[in-house]
């Protein structure tokens, strides 16, 4: 593919390329509760930098979803909460560290201590706003539709297109249509086709991949689906919002699995006229809160600025401490204003 990549800043890649020669021992971390991009996008780099002849290891801070274990080398990944010491050791004796698809230790959930005691080189490779600086050279772009579409160009900056096989290309892939639901969000740019071209030229099966993450439900999962659209709608129309809200009777009535809501926050968005879509999951120690929007409606400020979180424009995450009813409540006080400020 003739290459376009203008997008990786050259005196970064070269800094990069020191670093990756200088170490024996990479450790990559994916954030807390992995999706298919973080896990898609360490995945790949694990394979391109064992084919490079290094020492590398993936340690999840937590478990991920079972429509993500079929990826290649997925039997390879270490979860930190089954292994701490083993992991630990191997972190501390790494002389580098990838930070892949979050910014900031606080994303790292059960890891978020040991990193930051880590003096170990970091190189940070992510899609979100509002880096923090935590790492020793940051390729950080909002602009990429995937941490996945980042890998890519970071791979192919190091000179190395030639080596993402299709193997790895299956990782990127996932990354890269988990994170724009299927390229239908957040993934206007042409570079974006481009480089799914030569993913697709790399022999990839693409119907596979669709099918394995998205046909790749439980029963339970189907009607907890439907239980939730039936009973947990609100629509609050004079805001163009839309809210659902499962419970934890909800979840244990559906004998729920970890994953299993993945994606039920994007159905009430096809309602007609709704720009935001928030769903409220009550767990055993919060209530755990993801947010969507449409167009220009940056609903990563009410995470941020209202539920200890945050995340892109048009996706973003938070919780809240409340009890579910509250948290809900708290949600629709905020909404008027945050309504009327997109007015302006
Ligand atoms: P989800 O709703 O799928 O959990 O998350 C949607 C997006 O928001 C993801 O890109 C995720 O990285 C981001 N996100 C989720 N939770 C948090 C959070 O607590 N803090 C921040 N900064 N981002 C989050
Ligand atoms: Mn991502």
């Amino acid at each position: 593919m003739n290459t376009l990549c203008n997008r990786i800043d050259k005196e970064l890649i070269n800094e990069a390329e020191i670093l990756l020669k200088e170490s024996k021992q990479i450790s990559i971390i994916p954030h807390s509760g992995p999706d298919g991009d973080a896990i898609g996008s360490s995945l790949a780099l694990l394979q391109y930098l064992k084919k490079k002849g290094q020492d590398a290891q993936i340690i999840s801070p937590s478990a991920y979803p079972l429509f993500l274990r079929w990826l290649p080398e997925n039997s390879d990944v270490w979860i930190y909460t089954n292994m701490k010491k083993k992991a630990e050791e191997y972190i501390n004796a790494s002389d580098l560290l990838f930070i892949v698809d979050h910014n900031s230790f606080k994303r790292s959930g059960d890891l978020e201590k040991v990193l930051e005691r880590a003096s170990v080189k970091k190189i940070m490779i992510d899609h979100h706003p509002e880096p923090e600086p935590i790492v020793d050279l940051m390729f950080s772009d909002t602009k990429m539709c995937s941490t996945c579409e980042l890998m890519y160009e970071f791979i192919e900056a190091l000179g190395d297109e030639n080596l993402i096989d299709d193997k790895i290309s299956e990782c990127l892939y996932t990354g890269i249509i988990t994170d724009t639901g299927g390229l239908s969000y957040n993934s206007s740019q042409p570079r974006t086709y481009q480089i799914v071209g030569s993913l697709i030229a790399n022999g990839i099966d693409k119907s596979k991949i669709h099918s394995n993450i998205y046909d790749n439900f439980s029963p339970d999962r189907m009607k907890l689906l439907g239980h939730c659209l039936d009973q947990g709608l609100e629509v609050l129309n004079e805001y163009n919002t839309a809210i659902i809200k499962l419970t934890k009777e909800d979840l244990l009535k559906f004998n729920y699995k970890d994953g299993d809501t993945e994606g039920f926050v994007n159905y009430p968005l096809s309602i007609q006229g709704m720009q935001i879509s928030v769903i409220f999951i009550e767990k055993e120690d919060m209530v755990k809160i993801s947010f969507r929007s449409k167009g220009n409606v940056p609903i990563n400020l009410v995470a941020r600025e209202h539920f200890s979180g945050g995340g892109h424009v048009n996706a973003a995450g938070g919780r809240s401490l409340d009890k579910l009813e509250v948290a809900i409540e708290n949600f629709k006080k905020v909404i008027p204003d945050f309504y009327k400020s997109l007015q302006q």
